[in-house]
């Protein structure tokens, strides 16, 4: 064999190695896939789950795969899942406020929950335990500790069951939300194992970036949004089996439902996919246009969306909307003609992809940082649009009248009034909402103020730059902020994250 000969031989393994290689993260489905996306993918926990979903009996027959590895330096002789479905089983329990019951379960109480048959690790069956607030924490015993850099195979097999309920996990008239719905990693962080249950306030929750390969066998005429691409698809007689892949996200969520019409459009080389009801086409193009609108000037003024697609998606959902990795859900009354809110909500929910799926964070502790950045920008997304003048007519209808004002003169007093504080010192909506999104958007138009325009954008870019595919936390956004400025801002975010007045 000639040195050339050999040299091609070397370039053909190669080029297979890496076809292996990529077809394992699935890239080989997903030309034009961001570089930086695919860096990010690498050594990330793996799930591989597999779900039978039978609407007839709103249950979800699963088989799981998670390669966990520990990316700290401590060893574990444990590891925590959340079990969010659980949540659902107790009607005393459930995540909702007793104001809210009626409206969650329009047609009374209906149980959900997720039965864990069995799990195995690195082959061999073992011992774990369900405890937490409604069961909702799963602890397995691991016989040999996971030393840093390792990696543990953990197989589950589970059912899991949907209530007849219309909250963010659930089923209505219409569409099957299947959102926090599989086993998920705890997150390790400086405090130690996060293992809250599922508060009905806020949204409870926190996780790492992973890589996802999912399977769902569901009946044929069933269409289905999910945080991934599907990259089959095959016919099994009355069924259909597709598969998502999904690289570097936080969660994988996935609505069905008979209902479904599609548009989509492509922005950036990103295709946003509206998935509305049949007869609301009006409503389910002006979701689009505003979403794409939204990724057009979110990709310019803060930095790229990574992923591939945005799925926007009407749902039966009595909340106005909520927020998964490149799929969030809109309450279906918000797309009827007229309706002013429904601009407002898909802006919203899409500017999470970027302060929270992308830059993500411990949404219990520190609940604001994603949500009172996410609704200010939501201003600045009018502003881009429409010009300044209707961007401020927004502002001080939502966010000073509508919330600022009125919260000078809501008669709660103490921490209540406090941005920095978790979700579970709240104890309604209402201050819930007059506090992180009001009060907290003000506190980012304080700072755009303070900074200068310039610099407010330069701050938010380093943000997102330096915390992509990250849990950050306020320390990081102040680093940001000194950073693009040259100065502290302690005492600004000091004053206006623990102040009480208003
Ligand atoms: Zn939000």
């Amino acid at each position: 064999m000639d040195v050339k000969a050999l040299k091609r031989l070397i370039l053909v393994i190669l080029a297979c190695m890496l076809g292996a290689g990529l077809l394992y993260y699935g890239i080989i489905a997903r030309p034009g896939a961001d570089p930086e996306l695919l860096k990010a993918s690498t050594g990330l926990n793996r799930y591989r789950i597999a779900a039978v979903f039978d609407p007839e009996k709103a249950k979800l027959s699963c088989t799981q795969t998670v390669e966990y590895r520990n990316n700290h330096d401590v060893e574990f002789d444990r590891l925590y899942f959340h079990l969010y479905p659980n949540a659902f089983r107790d009607e005393k329990r459930v995540p909702f406020f007793a104001d809210e019951k009626q409206k969650a379960y329009p047609n009374g109480f209906s149980p959900g929950w997720i039965d864990i048959q069995q799990i195995m690790v690195n082959g061999s069956p073992v011992e774990f335990g369900i405890g937490g607030y409604s069961d909702d924490i799963l602890s397995i015993v691991l016989e040999t500790p996971l030393k840093p850099g390792q990696v543990a195979k953990i197989d589950m097999v589970y059912t899991v069951k949907l209530p007849n309920c219309v909250g963010r996990f659930g089923y209505g008239r219409h569409t099957f939300n299947v959102t926090n719905w599989y086993p998920i990693a705890c997150v390790y962080d400086h405090t130690g194992w996060n293992i809250d249950p599922y508060y009905p306030v806020g949204d409870p929750f926190y996780s790492d970036v992973a890589n996802y390969q999912v399977e769902i066998r569901v009946p044929y005429d069933y269409t289905i949004a999910a945080t991934g691409k599907a990259i089959k698809e095959k016919a099994e007689g009355d069924y259909k089996v597709l598969e998502f892949r999904a690289l570097a996200v936080r969660d994988f969520a996935w609505i069905a439902s008979r209902d479904f019409e599609v548009v989509s459009r492509s922005v950036d080389g990103i295709t946003v996919y509206s998935y509305f009801l049949r007869g609301s086409r009006g409503g389910g193009e002006k979701a689009l246009d505003c979403a794409a609108a939204a990724i057009e000037i979110f990709n310019r003024r803060f930095g790229k969306y990574p992923y591939s697609h945005l799925a926007v998606v009407q749902a039966d959902f009595f909340i106005g909307g909520m927020e998964y990795p490149c799929l969030v859900m809109i309450d279906k009354s918000l797309y009827s003609e007229g309706q002013q809110w429904l601009e407002y909500v898909t802006v919203h929910e899409t500017a999470h992809q970027w302060w929270y799926a992308v830059v993500g964070n411990d949404q219990i502790d520190e609940a604001w940082l994603d949500e009172a950045l996410t609704e200010y920008s939501t201003i600045l997304y009018y502003e881009d649009r429409y010009g300044e003048d209707v961007a401020k007519q927004v502002y001080n209808s939502v966010i000073v009248d509508g919330k600022c004002s009125y919260l000078q003169n809501y008669h709660v007093q103490g921490l209540k009034h406090m941005i920095a504080q978790p979700i579970y010192r709240f104890t309604d909506w209402l201050t819930y909402d007059l506090v992180v999104y009001g009060k907290g958007a003000s506190l980012f138009n304080d700072l755009r103020q303070a900074a200068g325009h310039q610099k407010f954008y330069g701050i938010l870019q380093r943000y997102y730059e330096d915390n992509k595919f990250k849990n950050a936390t306020a320390a990081q956004l102040i680093r940001a902020c000194e950073e693009v400025t040259g100065k502290s801002w302690d005492d600004f975010f000091k004053k206006r994250l623990k102040s009480l007045n208003w």
